[in-house]
């Protein structure tokens, strides 16, 4: 890509809150535009392109014609970027997989409705239907480690994606240890670069931004028993999450 890259940026299934986070960007907004040429964006713009560099894909994979229609966009795009965790792991969209999707329906759409064209299928994220070249975690992401990774695809360049605990953020702001006020936090298994926000503001982390690559199982376990914790506790707190994600290799890591 030798000119500015021609950016579009495309909404599945999701709350939208991670687009707003790009437009709350405001005067940093302007910056990146400097170096980037968006050519569509529903929720800012009017134009609308086909022809394009980079794919922003926010929203996690909820319908067949969703999967056609992110295949279309993969085909046409050099570089794919999933936007958000619904769009990097499906999110809290995949709450959802541990149900029927005929439960599904019946709560959403009422036990006895026939709405076929509001057809729904078990959530998918981005990359478990087309390849994903960069992912922003967080739910919503963190604006200065989107346009981290912007400015960087915009020079060439490989962005570097966090793969270590939230804990290393979370002991480097001086933090009181949530598992000491009794509460199971996910920070020792998931990815850092929120700045731990959660543990920060006296909460614990809900894995928002997924797990790291190789998460330190073992420890988590020691962790757990430590503080008169079990496998079962952490299950529940990852749901929310992290439904169905592998933890590790194992039948009993898949939560
Ligand atoms: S990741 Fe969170 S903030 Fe972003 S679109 Fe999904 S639900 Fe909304
Ligand atoms: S509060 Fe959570 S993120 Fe912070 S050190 Fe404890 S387990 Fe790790
Ligand atoms: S502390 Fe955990 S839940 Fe909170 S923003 Fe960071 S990764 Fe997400």
């Amino acid at each position: 890509m030798t000119s500015k890259p021609r950016v579009a940026i495309f909404d599945f299934a999701c709350c939208e809150g991670c687009q707003l986070q790009l437009v709350n960007l405001e005067e940093e907004l302007l910056d990146l535009i400097a170096v980037v040429q968006p050519v569509q964006w529903r929720e800012a713009m009017t134009e609308h392109s086909e022809d394009y560099d980079i794919a922003i894909i926010e929203g996690s994979i909820t319908r067949a014609q969703d999967e056609e229609r992110l295949k279309e966009i993969r085909a046409r795009a050099k570089v794919l970027i999933a936007l958000g965790a619904c769009a990097a792991m499906g999110g809290v969209n995949r709450l959802k997989n541990n149900f029927t999707m005929d439960d599904v329906r019946a709560r959403v759409y009422g036990k006895d409705s026939a709405m076929p064209h509001l057809d729904t299928q078990p959530t998918k994220a981005v990359g478990e239907v087309v390849k994903v070249d960069f992912a922003v975690h967080g739910c919503p992401i963190t604006k200065s480690e989107f346009t981290s990774i912007a400015r960087c695809l915009a020079l060439g360049k490989t962005p570097l994606i966090p793969n270590h605990p939230v804990c290393v953020e979370c002991k480097m702001a001086g933090n009181v240890c949530r598992f000491e006020y009794s509460e199971i936090c996910l920070g020792p298994v998931t990815r850092a670069g929120c700045g731990a926000k959660c543990p920060s503001g006296g909460f614990w982390c809900y894995g928002c931004r997924g797990f790291v690559d190789d998460p330190n199982v073992n420890a988590a376990r020691d962790i757990m028993a430590h503080y008169g914790k079990t496998v079962a506790d952490l299950r529940s707190r990852m749901l929310l999450y992290n439904s169905q994600q592998e933890l590790a290799n194992g039948p009993d890591t898949q939560y």
